[in-house]
């Protein structure tokens, strides 16, 4: 796979732990995207389309969050976990400075 070999080739100051997170990271974003492209050529609406969160859970992609970072796709629970809070908690931080 071409893409994950590019992407793997290691540059200086990143450790080896860091290229296996990205690589993983990477391959499944490509997976993702793979996907996505394979319904749209099978004719599938976008708005029944589907697409698997690392979790394993396959949900609607309408109902999917994507990261701005690193282009990962989560279900609604992961979600929460990789951007680093509980909407329950936004909610509460907006109520606190007086933003909602
Ligand atoms: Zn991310
Ligand atoms: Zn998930």
């Amino acid at each position: 796979m071409n893409f994950i070999f590019v992407a793997g080739i290691p540059r200086s100051g990143t450790t080896m732990v860091d290229m296996k997170e990205r690589n993983e990271t990477l391959l499944i974003v490509y997976r993702q995207h793979k996907e996505t492209v394979d319904q749209a050529v099978a004719g599938v609406d976008v708005r029944t389309a589907t697409i698997t969160c690392p979790c394993g859970r396959q949900r609607a992609v309408v109902k999917m969050y994507q990261c701005l970072y690193c282009g990962v796709w989560f279900c609604e629970w992961c979600a929460e976990a990789h951007f680093g809070k509980t909407r329950k908690q936004h909610l509460a931080e907006l109520q606190e400075t007086g933003h909602a």
